[in-house]
């Protein structure tokens, strides 16, 4: 499959894992914007949000239970942080494989888009 997340999940291009389970595998962002921004996937190819059934709807619940364990660990836990998830190309999404984006350590703007 040409999916660049898909390649890391197979550990065919490397990446900065961080935390890795049966389902999900999250790892540090090639081109961060803040001083952690990590990116939080399930192994498994779900291309967007759009793409989640009734039944993979927990999926979204198990990424920000992992999310909120590596803000933790990353120390940005008390000062705040934010969860990104970009829906298709209107939604900013770059990568067409669902990944959530945790973004913490400085200040960040109120803007949403
Ligand atoms: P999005 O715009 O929500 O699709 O975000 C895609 C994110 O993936 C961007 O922040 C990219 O910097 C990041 N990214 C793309 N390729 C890689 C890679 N090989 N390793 C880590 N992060 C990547
Ligand atoms: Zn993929």
């Amino acid at each position: 499959m040409d999916c660049v997340f898909c390649k890391i999940v197979a550990g065919e291009i490397p990446a900065d894992i961080l935390y890795q389970d049966e389902g999900m595998i999250a790892f540090r962002d090639i081109n961060p914007v803040a001083p952690t921004h990590l990116l939080i996937i399930p192994r498994k190819h779900v291309p967007s949000l759009a793409h989640l059934s009734e039944a993979g709807s927990s999926l979204i619940a198990d990424m920000v239970k992992v999310a909120n364990q590596l803000a933790k660990m990353e120390g940005i836990a008390e000062g705040g942080y934010r969860l990104v998830i970009n829906c298709g190309k209107q939604g900013g999404q770059l990568v067409p494989h669902l990944h959530m984006h945790l973004l913490g350590g400085r200040q960040l703007s109120d803007a949403l888009g």
